[in-house]
């Protein structure tokens, strides 16, 4: 009796461990599901074979096939699986692989990294998989290298930029060199030519005046004259280049007065009187008493009129020139026109006879002389002044040059080009 109810005793101890264990058991269990459940990322587990054994709710999409499925989301399903099982299989040393699987929810390709856990619980072992979507880090990864490679590029550019300003800066240094020596030999040379030819005009002038006998012939009289007018010629085209060398050096200096326009035009149609009559023109002047003191650089002023005048009876085979002026009180500027109805130039010329060493007709076989210098000596005297040399003019019916300046001119540096 005794006996028998020891062993009852024990059989009903036993059995309670038992219930208490089952219950621990249950406890336990449902822990790890809650833990499962909770992690964000979809997580499966598998046996040795690779087959899934357990998955929470963020994997069931992906690789649960229940019965209530379409056929359309099974066959995701069966292909996510293997896709799944293949990288798994496949996992490299760091535990870890990507694998692109796809969501039946709405059939979007979803790329992730799988993290493997091969884990151990005797007798079974079994492997955790944890899956961690990355197709936006991928693509923030992507969309960032290919900004790094674009400003790359960007400053491959800027770089190859910078190389070629510095290269057209150093072009330009070696062009303004190279520019200020020619204008220094240019300078050099036309005032070697000036010595010689004073002499010549010299000695012409002396032997024209009777020193040293009286000239025997006619024809050595008019020999003499032309050799007088061409060395007279030859000395303002030397002027000439001496003048632009001294612009373009920067050298022209600039003296303001007060300048009185008709006193200078005057002055101006007396100097030409002679050209005039020869070629058989009518000039007439168009300056009003009235018009308000310039103060300007006298000297600059008549030498740009005067080679206006000069050109104007120089391509006018007949008909009138014509020298006006007018006061701008809006903008306080003086505006001298000279106008004739000579050749004319043609539109697509108009711009460049304002250029150094340009002319309209530059054959050799050209009727009337000259370099080419006037007009760019003229434009750049007219800057010097504060103001603008412009040209309209209409081919076979003649040209007006106008000259606007400030009617008080300011003293400025000297123009270097
Ligand atoms: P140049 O001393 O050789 O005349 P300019 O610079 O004074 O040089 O003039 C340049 C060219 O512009 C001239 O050769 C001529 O072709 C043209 N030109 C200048 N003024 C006139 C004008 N009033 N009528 C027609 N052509 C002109």
């Amino acid at each position: 009796m005794w006996v028998v109810g020891t062993v009852r005793e024990s059989q009903l101890a036993l059995r309670k461990r038992l219930r208490d264990a089952e219950r621990n058991l249950g406890v336990t269990r449902s822990i790890l599901r809650s833990v499962l459940e909770s992690v964000p990322d979809p997580v499966v587990v598998t046996d040795a074979d690779g087959r899934v054994v357990d998955l929470n709710a963020r994997a069931r999409p992906l690789l649960s096939a229940h019965r209530h499925l379409g056929a359309h989301r099974r066959r995701a399903v069966e292909l996510n699986r293997s896709a799944f099982a293949a990288a798994l299989a496949q996992l490299d040393d760091r535990r870890r692989r990507e694998l692109t699987l796809v969501d039946t929810r709405d059939g979007a390709d979803v790329l992730f990294e799988l993290l493997g856990i091969r884990g151990r619980a005797e007798p079974v072992t079994f492997t955790v998989a944890v899956l961690r979507d990355v197709t936006e880090l991928r693509r923030a990864m992507r969309e960032t290298e290919d900004n790094y490679l674009r400003l790359r590029q960007v400053e491959a550019q800027v770089r190859t930029e910078r190389d070629r300003l510095e290269q057209l800066l150093r072009e330009h240094v070696a062009l303004e060199q190279a520019s200020a020596s020619k204008s220094q030999f240019l300078a050099n040379l036309s005032h070697e030519l000036r010595t010689p030819l004073n002499a010549i005009l010299g000695y012409t002038s002396m032997l024209l005046g009777g020193v040293g006998g009286a000239v025997a012939t006619a024809a050595q009289r008019r020999y003499l004259e032309r050799v007088d007018a061409s060395s007279r010629h030859l000395l303002s085209l030397i002027e000439d280049v001496l003048d632009f060398t001294r612009i373009e050096a920067g050298r022209m200096p600039m003296r303001l007065t007060e300048v009185s326009l008709p006193a200078v035009v005057r002055g101006l149609l007396a100097e030409v009187e002679p050209l005039v009559r020869r070629a058989g023109l009518t000039v007439v002047a168009r300056v009003p008493r009235t018009l308000p003191a310039l103060r300007t650089d006298r000297q600059k002023l008549r030498q740009i009129l005067l080679n206006l005048l000069v050109n104007a009876v120089k391509f006018t085979p007949r008909g009138t020139v014509e020298v006006s002026a007018s006061h701008i009180p809006a903008h306080d500027q003086i505006c001298i026109s000279v106008t004739d109805t000579g050749i004319g130039i043609a539109d697509d010329q108009q711009a460049h006879v304002f250029e150094s060493f340009r002319q309209v007709d530059s054959s050799p076989t050209r009727q009337r002389g000259g370099v080419g210098l006037g007009l760019a000596i003229a434009r750049r005297l007219a800057e010097m002044l504060g103001g603008t040399l412009e040209l309209s003019s209409k081919l076979g019916e003649g040209s007006t040059f106008t000259l606007t300046v400030p009617r008080r001119a300011r003293a400025r540096r000297t123009t270097r080009r």
